[in-house]
């Protein structure tokens, strides 16, 4: 087993997806769905998760570079019902 790939991020709880923020480890319950034109294919989708406090900010800076396509509520989130 190598110790070399994984350094300093043990994976969290497998069945608790985090928010993709740089350093927040809270639950995401969004995920923004974007694609970089300049990168990607039209069709692809790369996909954020965000917590609550972090969908504002990485939905503004997707959002800001034309990036952002969609924003779904994360399945099997417990927090969105609606
Ligand atoms: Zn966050």
């Amino acid at each position: 087993m190598s110790t070399l790939t994984r350094v300093t991020d043990p994976t969290p709880t497998d069945d608790a997806p985090v928010c993709s923020s740089r350093g927040c480890r809270a639950p995401a319950v969004w995920a923004l769905r974007w694609n970089n034109p300049r990168l990607h294919v039209p069709d692809r989708r790369k996909t954020w998760l965000a917590c609550p406090a972090h969908r504002g900010s990485l939905g503004d800076f997707l959002d800001a570079r034309g990036f952002l396509r969609e924003v779904a509520p994360l399945p099997g989130s417990h927090t969105l019902e609606a």
